[in-house]
């Protein structure tokens, strides 16, 4: 009997992982198993052009006719329930079991629940599906007065659309400064920046104490005797792995489905990647990239992995968030002390650089996209520019 692949998960990194094991020549049976009503598409328009488009339609990960042309069978709308890993099935809901011979688990992750808030009813939204952000689009209308909970790529995104979709936001985060796990102190300041000009109140070290809703209107006490009233509230504060069906199967998990730098599980046959995935470093802690890139990157790890093939090359990562006008990228590491500007990034073009020991590490690109491509390389080969140069827009990064 030829040999079966099944993938459970309906995102990015289950569709890309189809597409990499057809890319690579696996010709057994393939399946993949999601439980949304339709085929992957992109996420990250989610907190974008899905909230601000006046016919937002879905962006799918591979073309409609893909799934028969490369003949994966492609099933929406079933959830699956059990990993048996006895009899290598995996049981769905409706209590039909599927063989596999080898398992991907692309699961991906919920918005982590802050009951207090779901307490409110239906003035309150996450966003991770394409239903979060229809129901998000018909609350937004111009002169709601909406709280984001969290200051971080997902909040900050969402209260640059809801700005736009003249919204009064409040945005309330418990450390010091937005996005302070992902961007560096500049790019943090910048950004901040940016939303106070656009209307946006930014209440950092605080957090809501109690919460009331009377008469369709939310009031919120924060922690420093400031008073919100709201008529929306939506938070964003990191997420939690959809790992129940592996913890439940005996999988290594911890808020994630433990791996190894080839995506494979602890238990033999079975891979996981995406933000479902926790990858075990050389240290032993546990890391995830939560990023779009990361789901592409270890469903072509995995497929590999699958067919016995050598990894593809290790890259740095990379994620961008759109916010207003501003489209940045962040590349590499994030973390250092010697961050070197070019360009004004008011004037709405710069690149923020990373040296680590002198050499390029990181670097972070505002509205300058195109220049991505190049600075991956230099970081990648640990390259050790010269930093006036770095800092002079006239110096073009080929020549460094
Ligand atoms: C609103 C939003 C905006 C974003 N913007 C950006 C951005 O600008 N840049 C960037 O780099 N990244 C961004 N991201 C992150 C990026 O989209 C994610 O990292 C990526 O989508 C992860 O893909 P995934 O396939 O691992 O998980 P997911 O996309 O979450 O897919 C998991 C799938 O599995 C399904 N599933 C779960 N359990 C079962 C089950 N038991 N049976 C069947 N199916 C199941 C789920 O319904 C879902 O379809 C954004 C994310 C969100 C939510």
């Amino acid at each position: 009997m030829a040999e079966q692949i099944v993938i459970i998960g309906g995102g990015q990194a289950a569709a890309m992982a189809a597409a990499a094991l057809r890319h690579n020549g696996f010709d057994g049976g393939l399946t993949l198993l999601s439980d949304e009503p339709c085929p992957p598409y992109e996420r990250p328009p989610l907190s974008k052009a899905a909230l601000l488009d006046d016919n937002p339609a879905l962006q799918p990960v591979l073309p409609a006719d893909w799934w028969q042309q490369n003949k994966v069978t492609l099933r929406t709308g079933v959830q699956v329930s059990r990993i048996h890993r006895a009899t290598r099935q995996v049981e769905l809901l409706t209590g039909e079991c599927l063989r596999w011979d080898q398992l991907l688990l692309a699961t991906g992750a919920k918005a982590r629940p802050l009951p207090a808030l779901d307490a409110l009813g239906d003035v309150t939204f996450t966003l991770r599906h394409t239903g979060d952000a229809a129901r998000l689009r018909a609350a937004l209308q111009p002169g709601k007065r909406l709280i984001i909970v969290g200051g971080g790529t997902i909040g900050l995104e969402l209260a640059a659309s809801a700005t736009q979709r003249q919204c009064q936001v409040s945005l309330v985060e418990m450390a010091p400064e937005v996005m302070g796990r992902n961007a560096p102190p500049p790019v943090r300041a910048w950004l901040a920046q940016q939303h106070r000009q656009h209307g946006v109140e930014l209440l950092v070290n605080n957090r809501i104490e109690q919460l009331t809703l009377a008469g369709g209107e939310i009031n919120a006490l924060l922690q420093d005797g400031t008073q919100c009233r709201a008529d929306l509230l939506v938070y964003g504060v990191g997420i939690l792995a959809n790992d129940h069906l592996a913890a439940d199967a005996g999988l290594e998990t911890d808020n994630g489905i433990i791996v190894d730098n080839h995506c494979r599980t602890s238990a033999a046959g079975i891979f996981a990647a995406g933000d479902v995935a926790r990858v075990r470093q050389p240290d032993g802690s546990l890391a995830r990239r939560e990023t779009w890139e990361n789901a592409n990157r270890q469903a072509r790890l995995a497929a590999a992995a699958m067919l016995g093939l050598p990894p593809p090359e290790d890259t740095p990562g990379w994620f961008w968030t759109d916010q207003y006008q501003a489209n940045v990228q962040f590349i590499g590491e994030m973390a250092g002390d010697n961050w070197l500007q070019r360009g004004d990034p008011d004037q709405g073009n710069a690149i923020w650089f990373n040296l680590v020991n002198g050499a390029l590490a990181g670097a972070v690109t505002l509205n300058q996209g195109r220049d991505i491509r190049q600075l991956r390389k230099l970081i990648q080969y640990a390259c050790r520019p010269d930093p006036a140069s770095l800092a002079d827009p006239s110096v073009p990064l080929k020549a460094l």
